[in-house]
């Protein structure tokens, strides 16, 4: 069963360091920006919520 807030951990596109996140999943298909915590660069975001207890996550550069 999945939290409404999920952390998760990703690797940035840009810098290749990873960080913690925090994913909301009552939204079952999001996307949006948000700035790596180590090079400040600008990661989108993609979540696609399966159903009541997975979720898909991918990260990429802005302009992919
Ligand atoms: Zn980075």
């Amino acid at each position: 069963m999945l939290h409404p807030l999920e952390d998760d951990t990703i690797m940035c596109p840009y810098c290749g360091e990873y960080f913690s996140v925090v994913i909301d999943c009552s939204v079952a298909d999001q996307q949006y920006i948000e700035d790596c915590e180590v090079c400040c660069r600008p990661i989108e975001f993609h979540v696609v919520v399966n159903g009541n207890d997975d979720y898909a996550l991918t990260v990429q550069t802005e302009n992919e």
